[in-house]
C-alpha cells in the first residue's frame, strides 16, 4: 500500500496574522507524507520546506485572459506539487460540474501536478440510498480519458464536512472498497483513497484502523497545528 498521506485543506481560513503564527508552528515539520494546501495567495510562504505544498483549485488553461484564476502551469512552476479538485465547496458554491473537473484533471496531469479528486454524496442522496450511484457517476465522468497514475481519490461525504459527524468505520471501509472496485473496473489499475470529513485529533486513532484507507484529508483540524500534528503522528509515523 505504501505510506499513508495526510493532506491539510486550509481553505480560506486565516488572516495574515493567523498565517504568520501558523508558519512559525510548522517550521520544524519534516514529513514528505504531508501535503499542505494553503489559500493560494499564501502559497509562496509554504514553499521550499520539508513537506509538499498543494493548491486548492486551478483553472483548466495554462495561460490567458482568465481574470482571478491560477493555472496548473503557474502552480507547478512555482513549486506546487498537488492539487485538490472537485471539492464539494467548489461543486456547490462555484457550480463546478464533473465535466469541468475532468478537464481540470487533464490540465493538471499534463503539468505534472498530482491530483486529489474529491467525491462524495449529500445527506439527501445518502438517505435516498443513492450514495453508490452518485459516487460511480462522479468517478466515471471525472476520470474519463485519464491515466490515474498520479490521481488520488478523497472520499468526502458532504454531510461529514465541518459537521463533527463521521460515518462509522464500517461504512467508510465499505465505501472505500466500492470506490476502489469501480476504479479498477474502469482503469484496470489500483488507486489510493483518502477519507475526509470531520477528521480530528480525537477520532484519528480510531479512523486510522480502517484497513483500506490510504490517508486523510483534513479541513478544520489542520488549521490548528497542535491538532494537525497529532493526526500526522498517528497516520504517518
Ligand atoms: C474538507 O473540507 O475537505 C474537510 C475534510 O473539512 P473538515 O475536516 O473540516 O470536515
Amino acid at each position: 500500500m505504501g505510506k499513508k498521506i495526510v493532506v491539510a485543506n486550509l481553505k480560506m481560513s486565516m488572516n495574515t496574522s493567523d498565517i504568520n503564527i501558523y508558519l512559525k508552528s510548522i517550521k520544524n515539520l519534516n514529513n514528505k507524507n504531508v501535503v499542505i494546501c494553503p489559500t493560494s495567495i499564501y502559497i509562496p510562504y509554504f514553499l521550499k520546506q520539508h513537506f509538499y505544498v498543494g493548491i486548492q483549485n486551478v483553472y483548466k488553461e495554462d495561460l490567458g485572459a482568465y481574470t482571478g484564476e491560477v493555472s496548473p502551469l503557474q502552480a507547478y512552476t512555482m513549486g506546487v506539487r498537488y492539487v485538490i479538485l472537485g471539492h464539494s465547496e467548489r461543486r456547490n458554491y462555484f457550480k463546478e460540474t464533473n465535466e469541468l473537473i475532468n478537464e481540470k484533471i487533464k490540465a493538471c496531469l499534463k503539468n505534472n501536478l498530482k491530483v486529489i479528486l474529491c467525491i462524495g454524496e449529500s445527506k439527501e442522496e445518502k438517505d435516498l440510498l443513492k450514495t453508490k450511484r452518485v459516487l460511480k457517476k462522479q468517478l466515471v465522468t471525472c476520470l474519463d480519458g485519464i491515466d490515474i497514475k498520479n490521481v488520488i481519490i478523497a472520499y468526502e461525504p458532504i454531510w461529514a464536512i465541518g459537521t463533527k459527524v463521521t460515518p462509522t468505520n464500517l461504512e467508510i471501509g465499505d465505501t472505500i472498497s466500492f470506490i476502489k472496485d469501480v476504479v479498477y473496473e474502469l482503469k484496470s489499475d489500483a488507486i489510493k483513497v483518502l477519507y475526509g470529513g470531520s477528521v480530528n485529533e480525537k477520532n484519528i486513532k480510531e479512523l486510522n484502523t480502517i484497513s483500506n484507507v490510504d490517508g486523510f484529508l483534513v479541513g478544520g483540524a489542520s488549521t490548528d497545528f497542535n491538532k494537525f500534528k497529532v493526526i500526522i503522528e498517528e497516520v504517518t509515523e
